[in-house]
Order: structure tokens, then C-alpha cells, then sequence
């Protein structure tokens, strides 16, 4: 077979069979094809899409382009959560230490920081000693010993994906759903957890802008991870503003400990607990008493211990008081009066990386201390001078009089009130009933 054949039978509209899928992958992961028939190919994909089969076939072959763990075979209790992505998501941080509280182990392999979106990594290496690099069987270690993993994500983790997301963001084929589905999925399928919970955002935060295409994204990850033998529920949430307030890596892990000691914001915990809950269930709990249990765990004190297990077990030190500080604050008022009809996430986001919680380049150290706090909300009232944000700048030196003005652009003040969107719209089987 010439791989000509298969671009053009993509082309065309046909199905590709899993050799010519192999072909492809293989093509992308040792060179052995050509930059132009890759980027021929993913053109024909994003213009022809891909069917059920298809896609699994790609999400597996991209897979075992590199270092397969497969925990399940070991552990197969162990949970694991995908966000696609957004801002002031603490998520991450607050649903490891939750779900092992209560009994349920969890392993995630996680990222650096990408553009306006902060990293879970680069959050908890604000925590003085933490240490993120771990291969399998210390990963298993760490879920004997406290019960929630966070590491890593390796340079041999689907190396294909790495070829073809570089070629796709040159060639406009980024937004194909096949091939968000196997990027995505490859990733989540080398950790190899048995259960899968996702969390698919959508909203002007988030890429996919329409709760259609949220929906769409949801159901095709989830079909994948249970054509693979992966129990899986996917969430579709609201990115139309920050979930959290705190945008940043010191202020986040502080965000999240008060979210497990049983305080902190509302829309934080209301999302965290969906999602534990959610994949409880997936673990045989019925819905009430995960309910029950994880509320339990907040209130006395158990989920909180849990976290500072966690942070012990990956060699950090859990005193509170040693997280980075800024060195100024600045409040950023309203100038105006009238309700929050929007917040632009991606903008604050960007803000914040600038200030510190992001990267300018690949060696840019962070300043943990730095970042913002989002104080209104869409739907909120707000009288002239009452504070929007407050931004936090730690040890890199800014502009500060610019990034005071983009927080103040973010947020749009009208004279109507609003209705905020609904945070969470339920899992992709409600969604589609509605
Ligand atoms: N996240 C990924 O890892 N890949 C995509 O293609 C889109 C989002
Ligand atoms: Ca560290």
C-alpha cells in the first residue's frame, strides 16, 4: 500500500483500515513519512472526520507510539480526571486528596502551564519540595502511601501526539474532533486508570465555545474510554468566566486547601464535589452515599489530612505558612457601576501567567507569588471603585499600570442585570436529553 492511497481515500470520505491508521501514526512517530502527506492526511481527517472505530483506532495507535503504564493491570481501583482546560480550574488539586479521603485512589499524569492556562505541575511545585518526576512503580508507591499520585507527564508519553499537534497548528487542524479525541486520549490512556472522570468545559474560556460542541467532545472522549475497556463519565461545565477566584500557583494551592478544610469558594467546591461524586459512582458508590461521605471528609478535617499525606508522600512540605507570598498588591476597581456581564478568563489568565504563574519561554522560572484574585462575578452588582480583582506581583519585574487596565478591560459592566450561566450543566447523557 502507498500512503498516497490512504490520503486519498480519506479524501474521498472513506474509512481508513487500521493498517493505513498504523501507517500514519507510525509515519508522524519515526519520520519515516514525509511532513506533507502527515499534514495531507490531517487535512483529509479534519474535512472527512472520522467514525467510532476509526478514532479508537487512532487513539490506540498513538498510544503505543510510546511508554505504555497501564496501572489498571496493577491498580485497578485507581481514578483519573481531564479537564480540557481553563482558568482558575484548582480542581486537579482539590479532587486527588478528596477522592483518597474517602478511599478512592487516584493517579493523574499532568502538564506545565500552555499559554493562558495555568499548569497543575507548576501549582504544586509552589509547594517547597514537592517533586512531580516519578516513573510507574513509584507512582505506585505513592498510591499505597497516601492514596493520590500527581506526576509528570514524560517525554515518552505518545510522542506521535508531539509531531502531530506541532503539524496541526500549522496547518489548521487543530479543531478536528478525531484528532482532539486522540491526543487527548493517548495521554490519558498511557496512565492507564481504570476509571475515568472528564470535565468538559465550554463557554468563551474554554475551546469549545458552544455547549453543542462541548457536548460533542465529551461524548467521543467517553466512547473512546469505554471502547477501551476504561469506565468513564464525562461532566460538561461552565468556562464562561474563572471557575475558582485565584488564578496562579501559591494562591491556587491556597485556594484549594481551604476548599478541603471545608471553606473556600462556592463554584470551586460545587464543581470538585460533582466531579468526586461522579466518579464514586463510577466506582460502585450510589450517588447518596458518595454524596454523604465526601461531604464528611470536608467537615472533619479527613480530607485535609489527605492532602497533607499527599504532599508528604511527593516529598513537599504541607505548612501553609511556606507558600510564596507577593511582594505588592494592587486592588483593581470598577470604574463604573452597573452588573458583571462578562469576564474575559482567557484575558485574567494571561495576565496572570505575565505576572509570574506562566512561562514567556520554555526556561522561565515562576514567581509563585504572584497571580490574581478574582473578586466579581457575572450577574454581580457593582458600585463605582468596589474591587473586580486583585493582582498579586511577586519577584519578575512588569508593567504594572498595563496589566491593572487589562484586568479592568476584562470584565464588561452593563446597566442590565444578568443571569449568570449555570455551572454545572450536568453529565453528556443529561445534556443530550435536554
Ligand atoms: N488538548 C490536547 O492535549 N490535545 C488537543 O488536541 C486539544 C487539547
Ligand atoms: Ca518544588
Amino acid at each position: 500500500m502507498s500512503f498516497v492511497e490512504a490520503i486519498a481515500a480519506k479524501r474521498d470520505g472513506e474509512t481508513l483500515d487500521r493498517e493505513q491508521i498504523a501507517a500514519f501514526v507510525r509515519g508522524a512517530s519515526d519520520a519515516s513519512l514525509p511532513p506533507e502527506q502527515l499534514a495531507a492526511m490531517l487535512m483529509a481527517i479534519c474535512c472527512r472526520g472520522m467514525g467510532s472505530e476509526e478514532t479508537r483506532w487512532l487513539t490506540e495507535e498513538m498510544l503505543h507510539s510510546g511508554e505504555v503504564w497501564n496501572l489498571v493491570a496493577d491498580r485497578p481501583e485507581v481514578v483519573d480526571k481531564h479537564s480540557t482546560g481553563g482558568v482558575g480550574d484548582t480542581v486537579s488539586l482539590i479532587l486527588a486528596p478528596l477522592l483518597a479521603a474517602v478511599g478512592v485512589p487516584v493517579a493523574m499524569m499532568a502538564g506545565r502551564g500552555l499559554g493562558h492556562s495555568q499548569g497543575t505541575l507548576d501549582k504544586l511545585d509552589a509547594i517547597p519540595g514537592w517533586d512531580s518526576s516519578r516513573n510507574r512503580s513509584e507512582t505506585l508507591d505513592l498510591i499505597d502511601a497516601c492514596g493520590a499520585a500527581i506526576v509528570a507527564q514524560t517525554e515518552e508519553v505518545a510522542p506521535a501526539d508531539r509531531t502531530l499537534y506541532a503539524l496541526r497548528d500549522v496547518t489548521a487542524t487543530v479543531p478536528s474532533l478525531p484528532l482532539i479525541v486522540g491526543s487527548i486520549m493517548s495521554k490519558k490512556l498511557a496512565l492507564g486508570a481504570g476509571t475515568l472522570i472528564l470535565d468538559v468545559k465550554w463557554g468563551s474560556g474554554a475551546f469549545r465555545k458552544t455547549v453543542d460542541e462541548a457536548r460533542e467532545l465529551a461524548a467521543a472522549l467517553r466512547q473512546v474510554a469505554i471502547d477501551t475497556g476504561v469506565k468513564a463519565q464525562a461532566l460538561i461545565t461552565d468556562m464562561n468566566q474563572p471557575l475558582g477566584p485565584a488564578l496562579g500557583t501559591a494562591c491556587e494551592v491556597r485556594e484549594a486547601l481551604a476548599v478541603l478544610s471545608g471553606g473556600g469558594d462556592p463554584r470551586l467546591r460545587e464543581v470538585s464535589l460533582r466531579l468526586c461524586r461522579e466518579a464514586m459512582v463510577l466506582r460502585d458508590w450510589t450517588p447518596a452515599e458518595a454524596g454523604a461521605a465526601l461531604t464528611t471528609a470536608l467537615g472533619n478535617g479527613s480530607a485535609a489530612q489527605a492532602w497533607e499525606r499527599m504532599v508528604t508522600a511527593h516529598g513537599g512540605d504541607p505548612d501553609p505558612a511556606l507558600l510564596a507570598r507577593p511582594t505588592t498588591t494592587i486592588e483593581v476597581a470598577a470604574n463604573g457601576e452597573g452588573f458583571v456581564a462578562s469576564c474575559d478568563g482567557e484575558e485574567l489568565g494571561r495576565v496572570a501567567a505575565e505576572v509570574g504563574a506562566g512561562r514567556r519561554r520554555v526556561d522561565d522560572d515562576l514567581a509563585h507569588g504572584a497571580g490574581i484574585l478574582v473578586h466579581a462575578r457575572i450577574g454581580d452588582r457593582v458600585e463605582m471603585g468596589q474591587p473586580l480583582a486583585t493582582l498579586s506581583i511577586g519577584d519578575r519585574e512588569v508593567d504594572e499600570q498595563r496589566l491593572v487596565e487589562k484586568i479592568r478591560g476584562a470584565f464588561a459592566i452593563g446597566e442590565v442585570p444578568v443571569e449568570p450561566p449555570r455551572l454545572i450543566l450536568g453529565t453528556v447523557d443529561e445534556v443530550e436529553d435536554s
